[in-house]
């Protein structure tokens, strides 16, 4: 059975994270940026490379790995493609052990 609660807790804990940094004045480095969205692999790949810098990176992956995401990069993933959202998830699974 899907736990639909804690996939939203997820969200819930980036949100709350995203939240606090823009409240810092130190928005994420995906902040007004097409790359994580772009159709284009390459400019993802570009946008991939700056996520390590975030501090929020693992409230990111759970939220991604969580609610099942198929599309962008998040935590440095970039999950439109089958081999990220694998990584995704091993690091995810990792994180938790
Ligand atoms: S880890 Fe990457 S995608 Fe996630 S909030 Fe930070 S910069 Fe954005």
């Amino acid at each position: 059975m899907t736990d639909t609660n804690h996939t939203s807790s997820a969200a819930l804990t980036l949100g709350e994270a995203l939240g606090n940094l823009y409240a810092e004045g130190t928005p994420p480095p995906c902040h007004g940026s097409l790359l994580w969205t772009s159709e284009d692999a390459e400019h993802r790949a570009v946008a991939a490379e700056h996520c390590p810098a975030c501090p929020i990176t693992a409230e990111c992956l759970a939220a991604a790995v969580e609610c099942r995401e198929v599309f962008g990069v998040w935590a440095g993933h970039d999950l439109a493609k089958p081999a990220g959202r694998r990584a995704a998830q091993a690091a995810h699974e990792a994180a938790a052990a």
